[in-house]
């Protein structure tokens, strides 16, 4: 086989499968790699190696754990090179600081995290009669559900709080982005024992035969809002346990004492990292009219000085929309935009020639029922949408109206202020002169219906675990 076939991980061996799906770069619309289409048995095998092989890992004492999670942050260290451009092929972020090498950054410290990370059994209660202690231990059979926005960081998350834990692991990455992620596994066998840490390839069918399965404990899954659906259906049958970490719609509100010349770096790359396909990037900025022109031309601006292109090229800061069907949403949500008599202020068009490519693409003057302020995009267009200076009232009711609910800002001078928007907005996270600005100790996670369930720190590692309480009579 060609070194572009990229093998599954089962039993610590190599699984090359009977058919493949093909991987391709969206800047060129060439063939990067192929991946397995796992067939039914494969998935059966996957999760019966990962189910014998949690036993004697959660045995393990804690250390030993921690220490070869750091070791696996070490080859991650010693192999970032390689991984960022593989992403970069598959993906479409570029190679510059804020593209694939800050995925690698990323996926190498929410590994260290979590490795040095404890939870102590916690006293509940104790009296003359009793003591109750709450310890965390593990479920067993975690499956991962990954995304194609940020796919090797995203399988990070999901795979190495599981491992703390004592839980083995079978990840499914996205169809579109599993090379990078399968790499990853690979190398994971390099240092883990057998078994541990096993994929499988292929569509959404193949998630679905994964999660269904009785001897899965726990699904962690990113994605869309309208597969979280599906995916708690499928869990429902088994009471299997699960995270969702949905889409976002979120809003940035400027206030009037805000300088926007100051901010708009801030506001460009809270909307636009990874073009735009990032859960919580701005997905719709309320202005005070007082403003208005001002924040638009900083934006603009910065716009027109970002290369857009191959992300495999010097010096490109912007690099094409993940895949096709998403590209064709982006580009329908600019249309329905200009069709309900949106203002584009820069882009708006679509280059000829290869590649999935969106310019930036800023719009003012939107009606809020327009689809680019209800939907989320996830792309490099920006509804700005202005509010009265003297009604703020109108903006924090208008961020607010939305099913989402993943994260927001608010921006402005004044801390009192800023804190008390802050308070007022309905989001998992809220940032102030921030946004999107997550960490590996901080918990993150969604409110409606951006889903349920927090990731990182200690809370992450509690969202998979199972809480037992040792109940001792003193009497
Ligand atoms: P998606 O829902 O289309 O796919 C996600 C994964 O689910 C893929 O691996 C897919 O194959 C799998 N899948 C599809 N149907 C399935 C089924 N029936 N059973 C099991 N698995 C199934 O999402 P996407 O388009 O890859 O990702 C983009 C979305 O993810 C956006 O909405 C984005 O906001 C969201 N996201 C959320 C977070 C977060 O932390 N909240 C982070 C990143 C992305």
């Amino acid at each position: 086989m060609s070194d572009r076939y990229y093998p599954n991980y089962c039993d610590g061996q190599k699984i090359s499968g009977e058919s493949h799906f093909s991987v391709i770069n969206p800047a060129t619309e060439q063939l990067v790699g192929y991946a397995p289409t796992s067939t039914d048995t494969e998935i059966e095998q996957a999760i019966a190696s990962a189910k014998t092989a949690q036993i004697d890992w959660a045995a393990r004492p804690d250390q030993e754990r921690k220490d070869l999670l750091m070791a696996v942050a070490e080859k991650l260290q010693g192999e970032s090179a390689a991984l960022a451009k593989l992403i970069t092929e598959e993906q479409g972020k570029p190679l510059c600081p804020l593209g694939s090498p800050f995925e690698m950054q990323a996926a190498i410290g929410w590994t260290q995290v979590p490795a040095s990370l404890d939870i102590a059994p916690e006293i509940v209660f104790e009296d003359e009669t009793r003591k109750d202690v709450l310890h965390y231990q593990a479920l067993g059979v975690v499956a991962a559900i990954a995304p194609w926005n940020w796919p090797l960081m995203i399988a990070i998350w999901q795979i190495i709080p599981a491992l703390r834990m004592g839980n083995a692991v079978v990840i499914k990455p996205s169809e579109y982005t599993p090379l990078a992620t399968l790499e990853l596994v690979r190398l994971l066998n390099e240092i883990l024992p057998a078994g541990l840490v096993n994929s499988v390839t292929g569509a959404g069918d193949v998630g679905q035969k994964l999660i269904s399965h009785p001897d899965i404990d726990k699904v962690m899954f990113t994605g869309s809002e309208s597969t979280g659906v599906k995916i708690m259906q499928h869990c429902a049958p088994n009471v299997t346990r699960v995270t969702l970490e949905l889409g976002g719609n979120d809003p940035a509100i400027i206030l009037p004492d805000a300088n926007p010349e100051a901010i708009a770096e801030g506001l460009f790359w809270g909307s636009f990292l990874n073009m735009g396909q990032t859960c919580a990037c701005i997905k719709r900025l309320y202005v005070p009219e007082s403003l208005m022109d001002e924040a638009c031309d900083a934006l603009v601006k910065l716009a027109n000085q970002m290369p857009m292109g191959n992300g495999l090229d010097e010096g490109i800061m912007l690099g094409p929309i993940q895949n096709k069907m998403q590209y064709d949403k982006v580009m329908s949500l600019i249309a329905d935009a200009k069709q309900a008599g949106g203002t584009v202020l820069c882009g708006g068009e679509s280059p000829s020639g290869p590649g999935y490519f969106v310019p930036v693409t800023l719009i003012r003057d939107l009606p809020d029922t327009a689809r680019l302020v209800t939907e989320e995009q996830f792309g490099t267009a920006l509804p700005i949408l202005s509010y009265p200076d003297d009604d703020l009232e109108q903006a924090i009711h208008r961020a607010n109206n939305s099913p989402a609910g993943l994260g927001a800002s608010v921006w402005g001078t004044d801390p009192d202020q800023t804190e008390s928007v802050a308070a007022r907005l309905n989001a998992g996270t809220v940032w102030i002169n921030q946004h999107g600005a997550i960490h590996p100790m901080v918990p993150f996670g969604g409110a409606k219906g951006s889903g349920f369930g927090l990731e990182f720190g200690v809370e992450g590692l509690k969202a998979v675990s199972q809480p037992k309480i040792i109940s001792r009579n003193k009497a």
